[in-house]
């Protein structure tokens, strides 16, 4: 789709509010922060709110704004990093005049008057850092909405290492390091481990589970979670400790949240498993997705989906 089209509404309204999705990462506040500094730095007589909930982890990004109802009227509405509309972050974003997606996940909810999907991209922040480029002449970007870009680019790609990292990612980082980011700084900022989490670390590494076709997981309970003293955000970056073991293609991280919540983080580096998560009321890239059980007795489930995907896979290769 032309980017003029987003461009020219960005002109065309005088309020803009900017949402994410509900437990907001790295990609999500870079995003929506990043636009916020591009349009304001650009437009200063603009109002742009970024709402929704808040993330520790990157609260060096920036801090939501709380608005109330009555701003939303008459103003255009950017939904960033979301496709489901499930899982947008403060339902408020119906209530604008016009709604525009900006996302780089394959399509769950085609929801939104204007569309920009591109899965190319790794990450949602780095095609905000595009738009930015693309119209360089005309729109202006400060260290603030750089940082947060950059944090998106870095954190969704883990640190430059996944797939659909290109060079198009690293023109657009360079770019962004122009205009102030310290890559050290914000790598000090994501990089910080409390000794709680290197325990609890510990904990995961050793008390993993595999399944007979080499699907890895753990079951992070609210015991553990409270035995370590951690936040649910900390407890779910736990992902990446069980990634990249030897014949275990497949990982999962399995998270119980408060209200008998249980969600899955899936992750592979051989088959794809968005499908997979399709079938428990998720989705998401085909080599890292998240996906729901109703409770923990559907984990049996959950291993044989992808015991039966690890079996297909390795018929195919
Ligand atoms: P996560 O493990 O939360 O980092 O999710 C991995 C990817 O899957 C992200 O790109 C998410 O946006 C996506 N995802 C996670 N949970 C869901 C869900 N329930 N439905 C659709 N997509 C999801």
């Amino acid at each position: 789709m032309g980017l003029e089209i987003i461009l020219n509404k960005i002109k065309e309204y005088k309020t803009i509010i900017i949402h994410g999705h509900l437990r907001p990462d790295g990609d999500c506040y870079g995003s929506q922060f990043g636009l916020k500094d591009i349009i304001k730095s650009s437009f200063p007589e603009k109002e742009v709110y970024v709402v929704g909930q808040t993330s520790d982890y990157v609260s060096f990004v920036g801090t939501p704004d709380i608005i109330d109802d009555s701003k939303y009227e008459g103003s255009l509405v950017i939904v960033v990093d979301t496709a489901t509309e499930s899982r947008i972050s403060d339902p408020r974003y119906k209530l604008g005049r016009e709604l525009i997606k900006i996302d780089h996940h394959i399509p769950v909810d085609q929801y939104g008057d204007i569309i920009w999907v591109d899965t190319n991209f790794p990450s949602c922040a780095q095609m905000i850092a595009y738009f930015y480029y693309r119209f360089k002449d005309e729109l202006k970007l400060s260290k603030t909405g750089a940082v947060a870009m950059y944090t998106g680019i870095v954190t969704d790609t883990g640190r430059f290492r996944f797939r659909g990292v290109d060079e198009l990612t690293h023109q657009l980082a360079g770019m962004l390091i122009t205009k102030g980011v310290e890559p050290d700084e914000v790598d000090f900022k994501l990089s910080q481990e409390t000794l709680d989490m290197v325990q609890l670390k510990g904990k995961v590494l050793t008390g993993f589970e595999r399944s007979t076709e080499g699907f890895i997981y753990f079951k992070m309970t609210r015991d553990i979670i409270e035995e370590y003293g951690v936040t649910d955000e900390q407890a779910a970056s736990m992902i990446s400790v069980l990634g990249g073991i030897e014949n275990h293609p497949v990982w999962a991280l399995i998270i119980e949240y408060p209200g008998n919540e249980v969600r899955v983080r899936l992750r592979s580096n051989g088959p794809t498993i968005s499908d997979v998560a399709n079938q428990f009321e998720g989705g998401g890239h085909a080599k890292a997705a998240g996906a729901r059980l109703n409770s923990w007795e559907d984990l049996p489930k959950l291993v044989e989906a992808v015991n039966q995907r690890l079996i297909e896979w390795r018929k195919s290769n």
